[in-house]
């Protein structure tokens, strides 16, 4: 065997250490914690924009951006009504424990009722981190192309939630909706999924109703 197999698994039995630590104090506080992750440009950042701007006349919400550089994201999120906290990863391509931990630390958390965490933007690896929040949150979006869940399974597979973004753009991209949910159905069969545009707000109030009756629990 590798020999770097074994270090790599003790890296991430660490980190999910940590992550049950964050996951604790999140309980403790009485907040609804997600981890939003995608590719860049699949919408995050709008995404997370929406539902504060929803959500923030009845709720407290936190946001935590994650990017290689630049608070442009948190300032958007800031803008909108959150609390937010960049944490620049300086090249780092995924989030970890350690880094929600920092953040964590930055917030009034007894304040909160819902915390929003917006992953870097990459396909590839910020699934296998755990950090500690309550939901994992995938967007997907129409311009991306249907073949996604079929080239990233590990990001499809940990998924709670699948969000496809951008549908207003269906009548102008080659998209077949079958292809791409035979691909969900292989990984992530039952996973629930809002197909939705952030720029016309088509079908942004189930999500934001999902999300309503998390906080609720
Ligand atoms: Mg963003
Ligand atoms: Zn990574």
């Amino acid at each position: 065997m590798p020999q770097n197999i074994p270090v790599v698994e003790k890296i991430l039995s660490a980190n999910d250490k940590l992550a049950q630590e964050n996951l604790a104090r999140i309980d403790a506080a009485g907040i609804f914690a997600i981890n939003i992750m995608a590719s860049p440009g699949a919408g995050k950042t709008s995404l997370i924009e929406r539902t504060v701007r929803a959500l923030s006349p009845k709720y407290r919400i936190g946001m935590i951006n994650g990017d290689i550089a630049t608070s442009l994201d948190a300032d958007r999120a800031a803008a909108a009504g959150a609390v937010a906290v960049q944490i620049n990863t300086g090249g780092n391509c995924h989030l970890d424990a350690v880094q929600l931990q920092s953040a964590l630390d930055q917030l009034d958390l007894s304040s909160l009722d819902l915390l929003i965490v917006e992953n870097i933007g990459n396909l590839i690896c910020p699934a296998e981190f755990k950090l500690g929040t309550h939901k994992n949150v995938i967007v997907a979006s129409i311009p991306e192309g249907d073949d996604k869940p079929h080239k990233y399974p590990s990001m499809y597979r940990g998924a709670d939630v699948l969000i496809l973004n951008k549908i207003d753009l269906l009548p102008y991209v080659p998209f077949r909706m079958e292809f791409f949910s035979q691909g969900v159905a292989a990984l992530n069969p039952g996973v629930t999924q809002f197909n939705l545009s952030c720029t016309t707000g088509e079908g942004l109030d189930a999500w934001l109703g999902w999300i309503d009756g998390q906080i609720k629990k």
